[in-house]
């Protein structure tokens, strides 16, 4: 008989989800407001510290407002992890303004060597944001880059997507930019099936981000637009869903951790796991690693696939995309020699012992096979 299918990193329900699914529908308040609205935005804000905090339909919808809102327009640059997800930076584009793509140090995450170094050498206007991705769930060197930030009066936003929970010194990730996002999408540690947070620092700023992702309607009793918003909003059901999994995350994340560290005593023969950064504590969303002999990435992704296990190769840096085939990038081949040789391993909380042992196991084989 075949195993179940293993998949990278399925949803996992606390149980309560339909009880307040429930709840939403007595009240009938099936809209992108309502209390449980306002309580998934509480529930963010009393585990992250955050000062303010926006419920939104997607990470990528809080990341395009961090931007409008800080008046990122055509001509601008904006800074970026090269080594990401898309949803990183195709806002920066929304916005029409330049992207400039900086490399990975052995952290996995953006080097603020290398951030201090091109802007030292940048001889046109400085840009106007960063935005720096704590990858996989772990934290980049965040009091580096920030101490950068702050001294070219470059405003920071941390795209907290994958990091949700995870910590530096004490401090959540998404706290120390500007702004922060979290993601709520359907693979992340938690999720709504689809959502996102943006927290920030400034009341002002989230006030002027919550107006614009309702269609930035102006107080008035009709419909009165001075500039133009989005929808952007999310769903009270979907708020209810986010509720029941804040009330699960710390164990969502001892658990993601748990597996790192098995993987870790199965397989640290033959293969490099993402760092953890000194006074950090990441939640480990993904179990990632390179192998240290030269291995054929989407040959090892196809013979897992046979087990039903399912894998995936490491983010393709940006700088290397088509799409920013013309893109300013300032790299030294540090992310595209880990995308040449890494994978994510399943990673789901619902993962048992046995079955981190049979993923490490048929990986082994794959490995001493190719
Ligand atoms: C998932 C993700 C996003 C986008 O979040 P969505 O909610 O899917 O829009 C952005 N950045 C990173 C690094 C992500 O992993």
């Amino acid at each position: 008989m075949k195993n179940r299918k293993i998949f990278l990193s399925p949803p996992h329900m606390s149980g309560k989800e339909l009880e307040y699914i429930q709840r939403v529908f007595e009240s009938n308040y099936i809209a992108p407001l309502g209390e449980y609205v306002d309580k998934f935005e509480e529930s963010i804000r009393k585990r992250t510290g955050a000062k303010h905090v926006l419920a939104l339909n997607s990470g990528t919808s809080a990341i395009h407002l961090a931007l409008r809102v800080l008046g990122i327009q055509p001509g601008d640059y904006v800074l970026a992890s090269s080594f990401t997800f898309i949803g990183s930076v195709a806002p920066i584009l929304y916005q029409g303004a330049t992207p400039i793509f900086i490399d990975s140090d052995s952290s996995w995450n953006l080097s603020p060597k290398l951030l201090e170094e091109f802007l030292k050498n940048w001889k046109k206007e400085t840009p106007k944001a960063l935005i720096v991705t704590h990858l996989y769930g772990q934290m980049a060197q965040i009091d580096k880059i920030l101490e950068i930030c702050n001294r070219y009066g470059i405003t920071l936003i941390e795209d907290s997507a994958e990091s949700l929970g995870a910590s530096f010194k004490g401090q959540e990730s998404g706290t120390f930019g500007e702004f922060g996002i979290y993601s709520f999408n359907g693979n992340k540690i938690l999720t709504t099936s689809g959502g996102g947070i943006l927290v920030g620092k400034s009341e002002k700023d989230i006030a002027k981000a919550r107006f614009l992702s309702t269609q930035a309607k102006e107080n008035f009793l009709h419909y009165e637009h001075v500039e133009f918003g989005y929808n952007y909003r999310l769903s009270n059901v979907l708020a209810s869903i986010g509720v029941a999994q804040m009330e699960v995350l710390q164990e969502r994340i001892d658990r993601r951790r748990a597996i790192f560290k098995r993987y870790f005593q199965n397989l640290h023969d033959i293969a490099d796991f993402m760092p953890e950064i000194e006074n950090s504590i990441g939640n480990r969303w993904l179990t990632t690693l390179t192998f240290r002999k030269n291995v054929d990435i989407e040959k090892t992704i196809h013979k897992l696939q046979q087990f039903n296990i399912e894998t995936r190769p490491l983010w393709k840096p940006m700088h290397l995309q088509p799409l920013f085939r013309d893109a300013i990038s300032y790299v030294d081949g540090t992310s595209e020699k880990l995308f040449s040789n890494g994978l994510c391993l399943p990673s789901g909380t619902a993962m048992s012992d046995d079955e981190v042992d049979f993923v490490s196991e048929q990986i082994r084989k794959v490995v001493d096979d190719i």
